[in-house]
């Protein structure tokens, strides 16, 4: 029987840095990390662009994993060619094989931490429900977004990507490594009651499902011409209400929410989405019943059946 084990990767963005600190500290012995006895991979994801100092040299890493990104020129598509490698050497059946992925990410928005899960694939979102039973964390269900597809959890039967924040791109902070130790020891030590079955899973699952995401005010050449009202930033996971205000633009104008639907804001005014045209996301906060098939997926998978 094939070992279980876990791939943790930090710097999948090469300035969200924390995560890949956490690691050199481990590596160097100088932190202890309990990984409850599961066996572990870590890694940096994007090494080059943390060199760098940026968040990606060619393409966003976290967009690359999908088959046109690997077949397009190395040269000038280093992420796609990573991607491939990452797969090649930690993919479930790769060199080194791997079955569940944990990719750490910060956030320059005011979230606090988070879960995001793609897509509604059974071991993962019995995973999500341990850790939110465990810690309370918020679940951002990433689903339905045709713009942005090609995730790095995607690609391994079963992952997760934690969110935490807030914090800037490129700075360190002690609180943000500590999140990260405990939300890692968190998820080994669930993980290692699955493999020994003493798990309890909850009844329910509170999710905040991605509707849409909106760009911010441009004007007619497309550059942008307003900012997010004083009254919504930082205010992720606050419910909106029919007129609330969402930019403030030059002129002097307020631009409002217009939907009937109390949407449920993440990502406000998030630094790496500017580029993306994102200035927030919407999302709908639905609580769902726990399923059996959820817990069977996840224990088969751990158990290695
Ligand atoms: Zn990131």
């Amino acid at each position: 029987m094939m070992q279980l084990q876990v791939l943790l990767v930090a710097g999948t963005h090469g300035n969200e840095i924390n995560g890949i600190w956490l690691f050199d500290e481990w590596e160097k012995s100088s932190f202890l990390i309990n990984t409850h006895g599961i066996k572990t991979c870590k890694i940096i994801g994007n090494p080059e662009a943390k060199k760098a100092g940026t968040r990606y040299i060619h393409n966003d890493l976290n967009r690359s994993f999908k088959e046109e990104s690997y077949l397009t020129n190395s040269l000038s598509n280093f992420e796609g060619t990573r991607a491939n490698e990452l797969v090649k050497l930690y993919g479930a059946s790769g060199k080194n094989p791997c079955q569940i992925v944990l990719d750490f990410h910060t956030t320059t928005a005011a979230m606090g931490s988070c879960l995001v899960v793609y897509g509604r694939r059974n071991a993962d979102l019995a995973l999500a429900s341990l850790i939110q039973n465990k810690l309370g964390l918020p679940i951002y269900l990433h689903e339905s977004d045709q713009r942005e597809t090609g995730f790095l959890v995607e690609s391994w039967p079963c992952g997760l990507v934690i969110e935490i924040g807030p914090i800037g791109q490129g700075l360190l902070n002690s609180e943000i490594i500590l999140q990260t130790k405990l939300i890692l020891e968190s998820v080994m030590e669930q993980i290692h009651q699955v493999k020994n079955l003493n798990l309890f899973f909850p009844d329910k699952l509170i999710v905040h499902r991605h509707i849409k995401s909106i760009d911010f005010p441009r004007d007619e050449e497309g550059n942008i011409d307003g900012y997010v009202h004083p009254l919504r930033q930082s205010k992720d996971w606050q419910p909106l209400k029919k007129n609330d205000e969402l930019f403030c633009k030059l002129n002097g104008e307020l631009i409002r929410f217009e939907e009937d639907e109390p949407y449920i804001p993440v990502f406000i005014n998030e630094a790496a989405y500017v580029e993306k045209n994102i200035s927030m996301s919407f999302t709908k906060k639905e609580l769902w019943d726990f399923r059996k098939q959820w817990r069977q997926s996840l224990i088969d998978l751990v158990r290695q059946k």
